[in-house]
């Protein structure tokens, strides 16, 4: 069995990160794998004229190593587009592009490995190292693993078997473009869910369908509330603040990760602008029939005559009523990809909280009952944080995993990250 040094599990912008910071140390064997054919970004959600919530500097290297060939200006420049991007002027980037520079820098990484999911990790006490399980392929051995396997949509109870049957009109948000046409034609749509999925599904249809009779936005929260965006409220995007939140107890960690939610669940101010100016133009001429209600719950869901029933509930009002429609969208969000099965050979040597979270020290290390060190990627905002899933921290803590694999400063990394001091302990 091939042995390597580090094996990557998932090639999502993350571990994309951590294998072009790799790239360049020398004497490291890294391998990385995924079970797609190819680097894709959430394809079901380039909508057209979609973009990164995140400044471009948030690409897989810049925030750590500025020089590197895997940087975004690179990719332009191996594009013949750097002035065309100069005079752009454009900070955050269309979602599509993001999605091209990834396969880019994805091709060029020898150490990324495509088709091939990994099935299974367990320990192999005779090599004194990790054995994965890599469907078409070997298995491999290696002295650390870093999983990147990111998340998976999620559907509340109500709404789950209907998103299970391909035959009913109710899709998750992910597969929106792959359902694009047919809910353009649909008598009736209803979108569930005020997050930037949801948003960017609702302006898309309100831009692009004939009539706005039947188009419905429903969302859970009391209004669709905008992202926070503040320069000082981002400073809970960064590392001094990830390391602020690891230090909290549990139940401060547990009580505050809802709180924060208009940092990772509100929809970005230029999308509800532009929402609210279509509505506007739709409406010069009457009533645009676009029907928009915060504070409604789906509480049930079925199929009728063709289209969907769904039972709802206005929380506030404490009412509840039934609406008709022909297809749904549930824009509800992403649940971290359920680990259990891939490290099932590990056994009980992962240590797991009262939740059946893995416990994650500081430096993103799992504790774990065996020598070698296993590292997560996105799979940890219950103890680093709402920055888990944020792009503009992936290349930092890559680099951190990276520093501890190879036992040495590869990347040096600023000891402060923020203007803010987070905690007593550091006035
Ligand atoms: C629509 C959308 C837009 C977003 N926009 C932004 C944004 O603008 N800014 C921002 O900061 N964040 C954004 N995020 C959040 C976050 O950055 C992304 O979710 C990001 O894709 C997370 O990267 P990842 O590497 O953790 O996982 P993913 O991108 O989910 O990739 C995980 C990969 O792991 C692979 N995989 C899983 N299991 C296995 C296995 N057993 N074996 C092999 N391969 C496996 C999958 O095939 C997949 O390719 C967005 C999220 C979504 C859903």
């Amino acid at each position: 069995m091939r042995h390597h040094h580090l094996a990557g599990i998932g090639i999502g912008p993350f571990n994309l990160s951590l294998a072009a910071l790799a790239a360049p140390v020398g004497g490291l064997d890294a391998v990385f794998f995924d079970a797609r054919p190819e680097f894709r970004w959430h394809p079901g959600l380039l909508v057209e004229g979609a973009t990164l919530q995140v400044p471009f500097l948030a690409d897989l290297v810049t925030l750590v190593d500025p020089t590197s060939p895997f940087s975004f200006l690179s990719y332009l420049r191996d594009r013949g587009r750097l002035l065309p991007f100069y005079f752009a002027e454009r900070f955050h980037l269309p979602r599509a592009e993001y999605d091209d520079y990834g396969r880019w820098a994805a091709a060029r990484l020898p150490s990324c490995r495509f088709g091939h999911e990994v099935t299974g990790v367990r320990w192999n006490d005779a090599e004194t190292a990790f054995e994965l399980t890599v469907a078409g392929a070997e298995p491999v051995l290696a002295d650390a693993v870093v999983l990147g396997v990111g998340s998976v949509p999620s559907v509340p109870e109500p709404l789950r078997g209907l998103v299970d049957d391909p035959a009913v009109p109710v899709l998750h948000s992910a597969d929106y473009l792959t359902h694009r046409n047919a809910l353009l034609a649909a008598e009736s749509v209803t979108v569930v869910g005020s997050g930037q999925s949801g948003a960017e599904v609702v302006l898309d249809l309100l831009r692009a369908r004939s009539t706005l009779d039947g188009l419905r936005w429903l969302a859970r929260t009391p209004a669709f509330a905008p992202m926070e965006y503040s320069k000082l409220g981002l400073e809970q995007f960064t590392p001094d603040y990830t390391a602020y939140f690891h230090g909290l107890p549990e139940a401060v960690r547990d009580r505050l990760l809802p709180a924060q939610w208009q940092l990772y669940k509100g929809i970005d101010t230029e999308t509800i602008g532009a929402i609210h100016d279509e509505l506007y133009r739709r409406s010069i001429t009457g009533p645009s029939g676009a029907v928009l209600t915060p504070g409604v719950e789906v509480v049930s869901a079925s199929t009728v005559d063709g289209g969907v029933e769904l039972g709802v509930r206005h929380a506030q009002q404490g009412r509840s009523a039934t609406l008709r429609t022909t297809a749904v969208v549930a824009a509800t969000g992403y649940a971290e990809t359920p680990t259990g099965p891939l490290l099932a050979g590990l056994g009980d040597a992962v240590h797991r909280d009262q939740r059946g979270r893995l416990v994650v020290d500081a430096g993103y290390r799992v504790a774990l009952d065996v020598p070698g060190p296993l590292f997560v990627q996105n799979a940890e905002r219950h103890t680093h944080g709402p920055g888990a899933p944020d792009l503009g921290l992936g290349a930092w803590r890559a680099a951190v995993i990276l520093n501890a694999v190879c036992g040495r400063t590869v990347h040096e990394l600023p000891d402060r990250t923020a203007f803010t001091t987070f905690g007593l302990e550091d006035l």
